[in-house]
């Protein structure tokens, strides 16, 4: 091993990852630490599950520590049920801040505290100017701000005004409290920023202590700092904020100097990330909730059954840059494909049933076939599957005057039962509008299992279940959300949304070992794609969500654009 190439060496890379290993070998820090700060003012979606995998990822290779922290200073928008949900989730994708549980609201003292400090130096001031006043002052990208009118108050004036504000002596909305930096500076950030406003509202943790609430801008860092962090790991759009977090850093007698660092945002294809939009899907009763199985959070895509190794393993091949992209939602699926290939028990299930009659198959008998539960794990073993007289067939796979390519069922043709016999079409009957209603087959008794003893071949395999032991389920057939793959882009979202995004299947018939299942339990329906148990699944009652399709588009894409 060389000097450089400590064991930390191995491993990911990335420009993040490779900033840490030089901060370590340089002995800039002893052990890194990092942390996910979400605002609690709605669910986490799979933007977050980046920053997630990123901050927890980083902690473990390296031995050292990431924190959980509520970014909770807008009480306004901020609910204990979006603080439950996100706990919930970050466990789900199989991180633990362990006893690094914490809340920007647990610094309230402090960061009040440091704001005295920077009105003492002489560095904040109390403004009266309304919001609207600010705004206009700021100035644009091509023209510097002006000075407030309040900017050259007195250390004295300032702090009085300050400890009145706490105090509650003001209507919301009606003072603030702002650094004073540059309202010249080419970063609009550095324009003076406000650091303190009058909210009266209720904060999920501190109640009505406080009526002053500190901005973002003025809790980040500072939290950063008071926790020890090493690497403040954050989207790009806080690049232009970092002088200003360095600012505080520089200018309060803070703990610890943690560095910002940012990467760009996970975008996907026909998804939005963004819990503004997000909440108004759920408001506005575009969709179910936020769980939904075609929402982008993290509980819409649990719902839908897509493990939390198969996030992992997107986030890890989408990989780390500082430049926006949009990343196609057939990975994520490709992702998922991967992961319950290996793991989900295929199960047959008929989605729309056609009724099939053996003829020559002897009444009221039934038989226990062999049917293996996963060919891609031996030790999942095999379960037995019931055969009977009657059964049911998807009536896709019969054609009544069938294309010359089509293998499945048509009148005289010869198919596989998948583990059962090969049986003959030799009657059709249809209804009074001229609707097949059910089939009439011949089977041959030699060809138990699905073999032929003399050679015959057959060039259609298709699933059944036996008619007298189907249970009927519900299953719900998803597609995105958006029909566009760039919501938004061209005006409303809402105008974007895919009308035919849910399909409720409710006379699918399914074979016995289906018909108990706890809610998330993922199933491959053969030649269908991947399932799970819905959590509205009652006693008697399943209902299925799909995951994805087994067809991969994402493979195909891959072939167009030549990347093999
Ligand atoms: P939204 O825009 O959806 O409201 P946010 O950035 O306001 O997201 P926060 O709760 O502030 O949400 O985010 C917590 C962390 O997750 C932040 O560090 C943020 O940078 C990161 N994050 C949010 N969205 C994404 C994304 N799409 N990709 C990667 N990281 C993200
Ligand atoms: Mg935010």
């Amino acid at each position: 091993m060389s000097e450089a190439d400590t064991p930390n060496d191995e491993g990911a890379r990335d420009f993040i990852r490779d900033i840490i290993r030089a901060d370590l070998r340089e002995g800039r820090h002893q052990a890194v630490v990092t942390r996910f700060p979400p605002e609690p003012n709605g669910y986490l979606h799979i933007g977050h599950a980046k920053s997630i995998c990123l901050n927890f990822g980083v902690a473990e290779e390296f031995g050292g520590r990431c924190h959980l922290r509520f970014d909770d200073t807008n009480p306004s928008k901020e609910e204990q049920e979006y603080i439950d949900s996100i706990m919930e989730d970050v466990r789900w994708l199989g991180f633990d801040w362990g006893k690094h549980l914490y809340y920007a609201s647990d610094y309230f003292e402090q960061l009040y505290a440091w704001a005295e400090h920077l009105i003492l130096a002489g560095k904040a001031y109390v403004d009266d100017l309304t919001a609207d006043e600010i705004r206009e002052h700021r100035g644009t990208l091509t023209e510097a701000g002006r000075n407030s009118p309040y900017r050259d108050r007195s250390i004295e004036e300032n702090l009085d005004l300050f400890r009145r504000m706490r105090a509650g002596e003001f209507p919301d909305g009606k003072r603030v409290l702002r650094a004073k930096i540059d309202m010249a500076s080419g970063n609009i950030n550095l324009r003076d920023p406000v650091l303190y406003r009058i909210l009266r509202a209720t904060h999920p943790r501190t109640g009505d202590a406080w009526c002053i609430y500190p901005t973002y801008d003025f809790a980040h860092g500072q939290s950063d700092a008071i926790e020890g962090i090493t690497h403040s790991l954050c989207t790009l759009e806080f690049e232009d904020h970092r002088p200003l977090y360095d600012w505080f850093i520089d200018n309060l007698p803070v703990p610890s100097k943690p560095r910002q660092i940012e990467f760009s945002r996970l975008n996907l294809t026909h998804m939005l990330v963004s819990k503004r939009r997000l909440i108004q899907l759920v408001r506005d009763g575009h969709v179910r909730g936020w769980d939904d199985p075609r929402m982008s959070t993290l509980s819409g895509i649990r719902r839908r059954g897509i493990p939390s190794a198969a996030i992992r393993d997107f986030v890890h091949r989408v990989g780390l840059t500082k430049s926006e992209n949009v990343i196609e939602m057939a990975l994520l699926e490709y992702c998922a494909r991967e992961v319950l290939n290996k793991t989900a028990a295929r199960r047959m299930v008929v989605l729309n049933p056609l009724k099939v009659v053996i003829e020559n198959y002897p009444e009221g008998q039934v038989e226990e076939l062999d049917a293996i539960n996963n060919p891609e794990d031996p030790a999942a073993g095999s379960r037995k599957v019931p055969f009977g007289r009657e059964i049911f067939i998807e009536r896709d796979d019969f054609m009544e005057e069938p294309p010359k390519k089509f293998f499945r069922l048509a009148p005289g043709a010869e198919v596989r039962l998948r583990y059962a016999y090969f049986v003959t079409c030799t009657g059709v009957v249809k209804d009074a509008a001229g609707q097949v209603t059910e089939l009439r087959c011949t089977y041959d008794p030699a060809t138990r299992g699905g073999d032929s003893p003399d050679g015959r071949k057959v060039k259609g395999t298709i699933h059944w279940v036996s008619a007298a032991h189907a249970p009927v389920a519900e299953v719900r057939l998803y597609d995105h959300l958006f029909a566009k793959p760039d919501p938004g882009a061209r005006g409303d979202f809402v105008d974007d949304i895919n009308p035919h995004s849910l399909t409720v299947l409710t006379d699918c018939r399914i074979e016995p070992a289906l018909a108990e299942g706890a809610p998330g339990e993922a199933v491959q329906f053969e030649r269908q794609g991947y399932f799970c148990f819905d959590r509205d699944s009652a006693p008697g009652k399943p209902v299925f969500n799909r995951t994805v399709a087994l067809r991969d588009t994402w493979a195909k894409i891959q072939a167009k654009d030549g990347k093999g």
